[in-house]
């Protein structure tokens, strides 16, 4: 599957805030939102231009990268919610924040998403007890998410799981700690799916 290879404080940077893709170093004064908060490039700290188009462009953006999709990827995620009756954008956070890389990092396995995204790609997660290596994989009510036996003893998920109580789990889950396994209790509401994104304003973009 391809992926951004590129810095990924830069994605950041672009944005104009913190969109916690490092885990732990995005507490620490060693962000480069902290000592760089401008754009990136040659014409970073130059006037940006605004326009309606351009700030609906960056929530998308903003919304793309904090779940680590590349725009094939995330539009596919958009076109599932817009077939769904309802509000479109409630629909989208909702696919988003179920998704199981996302479950993962939530529940505390993991330090940030991608971690989660790389945990569950080399395999050390069960879900309802059978090996799941898809992390685009939504979940449902009643799933339970499960590190393997065999890799509970790898140490970013030990240090993971000990950061977790600084984060918070969110209401939707549950976290049985010392069975390393977590369960989903409900589908998040919008007011739980906390995040710096205005998901109007992508849905806007996408109706042009
Ligand atoms: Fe973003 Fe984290 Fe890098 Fe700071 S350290 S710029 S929050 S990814």
């Amino acid at each position: 599957m391809a992926k951004y290879r590129g810095p990924v404080c830069r994605l950041c940077r672009r944005e104009g805030e913190k969109l916690f893709l490092k885990g732990s170093r995005c507490m620490t004064e060693k962000c480069a939102i902290e000592r760089r908060s401008y754009p990136p490039g040659q014409h970073g700290q130059g006037r940006q231009r605004a326009s309606e188009y351009s700030a609906q462009l960056r929530e998308k953006q903003k919304l793309k990268r904090i779940y680590g999709l590349l725009e094939r990827q995330f539009r596919g995620v958009f076109a599932k919610a817009e077939r769904q009756a309802g509000i479109t954008g409630d629909h989208l956070l909702k696919r988003l924040e179920c998704r199981l890389d996302n479950v993962v990092y939530r529940l505390g396995f993991a330090s940030s998403r991608k971690e989660a995204r790389q945990l569950v790609n080399h395999g050390h997660l069960l879900l309802n007890g059978r090996k799941a290596d898809v992390p685009a994989l939504v979940v449902k009510v009643g799933d339970q998410i499960e590190i393997r036996q065999r890799s509970r003893e790898i140490i970013p998920i030990q240090s993971a799981l000990e950061a977790v109580e600084g984060r918070g789990i969110p209401g939707w889950l549950e976290l049985d700690k010392a069975a390393f396994r977590g369960t989903v209790r409900g589908l998040p509401t919008k007011e739980e799916i906390t995040l710096p994104v205005n998901e109007q304003m992508v849905v806007e973009l996408y109706s042009r």
